[in-house]
């Protein structure tokens, strides 16, 4: 984790013109000082030229597209951009301490409300986030790859195309084929493949996502990707087998949904910690 701020600011175009729309950007959203200092300090180290559109706006956090160059062929034509995703988590609301029994085991208030305190819960928060995006990429599963985290902002590989958009949802993918039998087959291949990560998860980085679902898995060109991983959970909290129970409860209603004839709880479960 690099530390922020004392870089001393470049004044070419480019650049210069990035963080003009980077505060802009902030601005937009709302972001406090300190979040629009970090996104400042990322501009200036070129870890990203501009905080651009909201991918994303949820509860704890929202995700941005955060592009850093343009790219061409050989003929210098423009082909696209690349882009990182930013996803900073709001330090300015009490919902997120509900989520202190994933890492405590229990559903305690240990928080008094104060911002102070908020801060240093969500930064843990982002640093499970990075370090659990860490163990998936070590152990070679499909995920965003981690590149920098500062305090409650995290800089990802982003998953999607040269033009900023994000890979679908799970839940929004509308797969093609052939024919019926041949997105059947496709739909159940992509449940055995999550089955194999959800195994791979478990055995290999020893960690329980605690939050699966067809929202947190990105597809793109039949792979998936698993994403949103600050409340995964190790083998060592006591509501492992809850959490995981869970997850495959999800993934198997989902699959049913799309025709698939999913295992049975038990057969699944054992699948993914024997
Ligand atoms: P939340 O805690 O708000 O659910 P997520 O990590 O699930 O946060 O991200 C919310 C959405 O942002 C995802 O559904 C996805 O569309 C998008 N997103 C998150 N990470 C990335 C990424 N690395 N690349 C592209 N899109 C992403
Ligand atoms: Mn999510």
């Amino acid at each position: 984790i690099a530390d922020g701020g004392s870089g001393t600011g470049h004044k070419d175009n480019k650049v210069h013109m990035g963080r003009e729309k980077a505060d802009r950007a902030t601005r937009d959203q709302v972001l406090d000082r300190r979040t629009e200092a970090i996104i400042e300090s990322m501009v200036r180290k070129e870890l990203i030229s501009e905080l651009q559109g909201v991918i994303s706006t949820g509860k704890e956090a929202n995700v941005y597209a955060a592009p850093l160059h343009t790219y061409d062929d050989d003929e210098g034509t423009h082909t696209g951009t690349l882009y990182r995703a930013a996803k900073i988590y709001k330090t300015s609301i009490l919902s997120f301490v509900d989520r202190e029994r994933y890492i405590t085991g229990e559903h305690r208030f240990r928080n008094g409300g104060h911002k102070g305190n908020n801060r240093k819960m969500v930064k843990k928060w982002a640093e499970k986030e990075f370090r659990n995006l860490q163990r998936l990429n070590r152990a070679g599963l499909a995920c965003p790859y981690p590149i920098q985290l500062k305090a409650n902002v995290l800089l990802m590989e982003f998953l999607g195309d040269g033009e900023g958009h994000a890979y679908p949802r799970l839940r929004d993918v509308e797969l093609e084929g052939t024919d019926d039998d041949d997105i059947a087959q496709q739909w159940r291949a992509l449940y055995i493949q999550l089955l194999g990560l959800v195994r791979r998860l478990y055995q290999v980085c020893r960690l329980v996502h605690a939050d699966l679902s067809e929202y947190n898995i990105l597809y793109h060109e039949r792979v998936l990707y698993i994403i949103d991983v600050s409340q995964s959970v190790g083998h060592d909290h006591p509501q492992t087998y809850d959490f995981l129970r869970m997850d495959l409860h999800n993934i198997g209603a989902f699959f049913r949904r799309k025709g698939v004839d999913t295992l049975r709880d038990r057969t699944v479960f054992e699948f993914a910690t024997a």
